[in-house]
């Protein structure tokens, strides 16, 4: 069953570049309530497990120390058809392909550095979430 939420992070270069204030009035303004929200930083062993699916990639040892370098914000979203909405704000994971309007065309510089996360589903937007918030930091 749709929980309506979705998980997000403001990755390392978006915090890096100073675009958190402009991503999150995007992510207001498209009508999604913050559950939960708080600048924290991935460890290497963090950063291999969120992403393990891309194990055998190319780009995989890259990725990691990408989302592993710096803080991040992360935060849980509320919104009906949140997963799909969210993933439609953000824009195609390469930003050159990214449609006008989302936030990965306004603030990602490359298909690596893409500036924001969106889950791909419920159970992983569950997943993601429970690991950076407990349920009293969930509001
Ligand atoms: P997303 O769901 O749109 O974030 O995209 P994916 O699940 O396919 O990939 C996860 C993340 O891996 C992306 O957001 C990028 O940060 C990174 N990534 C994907 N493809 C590439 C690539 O070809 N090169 C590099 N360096 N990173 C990539």
């Amino acid at each position: 069953m749709a929980t309506n939420r979705t998980f997000t992070m403001i990755k390392p270069d978006g915090v890096e570049n100073g675009h958190i204030g402009g991503i999150l009035n995007m992510i207001t303004e498209a009508g999604f309530r913050i559950v939960s929200m708080k600048l924290t930083q991935l460890t290497v062993a963090d950063a291999q497990k969120f992403y393990e699916v891309h194990a055998a990639r190319p780009f995989y040892g890259e990725l990691v120390e990408f989302m592993s370098r710096g803080p991040i914000v992360a935060a849980i979203l509320e919104k009906e058809n949140a997963i799909e909405d969210f993933r439609t704000l953000i824009g195609a994971t390469n930003p050159a392909e990214a449609a006008e309007g989302t936030i990965r065309k306004k603030y990602a510089k490359s298909i690596g550095e893409n500036a924001v996360h969106g889950s791909d589903s419920d159970e992983n937007a569950a997943i993601e979430g429970a690991f950076h918030f407990a349920g009293r930091e969930q509001f």
